[in-house]
């Protein structure tokens, strides 16, 4: 299983790891990562996978492999066959500019989900969009409202 360091600091921007599979398809299993792994509507992170010899892999997606851990894939599958094997030790850098939009859309939908009290049946995410589907059974929302009380809330600046 991969040691998920995003849990215990989510602003980490990269970490040193060990391979420890490398998937049918190319995808690299780390002992650790800083990348979190497609999930509750938010898409995997992207990045870099620096290898100790300088080369490195462009990483387009992470995802949970059940029973395996996270799973890494390359942009180019054949490229984690670059010598790279378990037990090689090399250094995931996330792409922070999206995983930082993705974070913050992330932390807009749940002050959404304050302002609005219903029951939220489904949502999703990107780094330049965010939806929440709610179960509202009366009608007369103002927009401007919400988003004066959703403003207030992230105004307020409230530790994580
Ligand atoms: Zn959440």
């Amino acid at each position: 299983m991969t040691e998920e360091l995003f849990r215990a600091n989510a602003y980490d921007k990269s970490c040193a790891a060990t391979v420890v599979d490398i998937t049918d398809n190319g995808g690299i299993v780390l002992d650790r990562t800083v990348f979190y792994a497609t999930g509750g509507g938010q898409p995997g992170d992207r990045g870099t996978i620096a290898l100790t010899g300088g080369a490195q892999i462009e990483i387009n997606g992470t995802i949970h492999a059940p029973g395996n851990g996270i799973v890494h894939i390359p942009a180019d599958p054949a490229q984690a066959g670059q010598g790279l094997k378990p037990g090689d030790t090399v250094q995931a850098v996330l792409d922070w500019d999206i995983r930082y939009r993705r974070m913050r859309m992330h932390t807009a939908m749940h002050l959404l989900s304050v302002v609005l009290p219903y029951p939220v049946t489904g949502g999703q995410l990107t780094e330049d969009a965010g939806r929440l589907d709610f179960d509202i059974r009366e009608a007369g929302l103002d927009k401007s409202a919400i988003t004066d009380e959703l403003n207030a809330l992230i105004a307020e600046d409230q530790p994580s």
